[in-house]
């Protein structure tokens, strides 16, 4: 039996289900459809930097699909035991957004613009799931992902209250396209979303785009982790297939 299948049994054991109906795709952005996060970590680390507050650029990895406050508090509580108010913190993160824009276009990932056509081709709606705000990431969605995103199918920073890992994006997402989570797929980079993913009951697919080592994708609730986007575009539709001829 191949990986997808085995994956695909736990998970239908796991969620009571006898076979699988995949409706929707809910689908992270940094990391998953543009290589920005390089750019967050170095702007948290110049903030942290800025702010006499110790820290290591690669833990921001970590801390990604956090709210921007949470991560700032999560900060201040290391550093000196307390947090900052709410509106201190939007303010520092402000700086950070700053540095973070001043840091240039970024890349989109290789890979992702197959999955996405692949993902239309089956007949899988696609919906667009970020903690981010950032309005020139989210404008460039129209340039380099034209056709693939309808413009009421994406939960930003603008809808959602608690950032991941609470389910909530992801339970939103499914709510929007009207889909029950085992008919839902999601698609992430990161710990915290895939720990998201995994709590709103979706079939939480992984895939490692920057230096975040597989197994704490696996330890985080991913039921399946690619090594890459375009190893993923490679599977993807053996893995539709699977999706639809694999019963309990
Ligand atoms: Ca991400």
């Amino acid at each position: 039996m191949n990986n997808n299948k085995t994956a695909i049994l736990r998970y239908l054991e796991a969620n009571h289900q006898q076979h699988l109906d995949i409706k929707a795709a809910l689908i992270d952005m940094d990391g998953v459809l543009f290589d920005s996060m390089p750019f967050h970590t170095l702007a948290w680390k110049r903030l942290a930097d800025q702010l006499g507050i110790e820290a290591n650029r690669d833990e921001f990895y970590l801390y990604e699909g956090m709210t921007g406050v949470a991560t700032i508090n999560l900060l201040f509580r290391r550093h000196c035991g307390k947090e900052v108010s709410v509106e201190e913190a939007r303010e520092l993160y402000k700086i950070k957004a700053e540095y973070f824009r001043n840091s240039g276009p970024v890349d989109v990932i290789t890979g992702a613009h197959d999955v996405l056509s692949c993902l239309k081709r089956s007949g899988i709606e696609r919906v667009l799931v970020t903690g981010s705000g950032q309005p020139d990431t989210l404008r460039r969605i129209d340039e380099e992902y034209e056709g693939l995103f309808e413009p009421h199918l994406r939960i930003t920073a603008a809808d959602v209250k608690h950032g991941k890992p609470n389910p909530e994006p992801y339970l939103m997402a499914q709510q929007r396209i009207g889909a029950a989570p085992t008919q839902t797929i999601v698609i992430e980079n990161a710990p915290l979303g895939v720990e998201a993913g995994h709590a709103s009951g979706a079939f939480t697919i992984a895939i490692t785009t920057g230096p975040v080592p597989k197994q704490n994708l696996i330890d985080s609730g991913a039921d399946l982790v690619f090594d890459s986007m375009p190893e993923f575009a490679q599977c993807l539709p053996q893995l539709i297939e699977d999706f639809r001829n694999t019963s309990l």
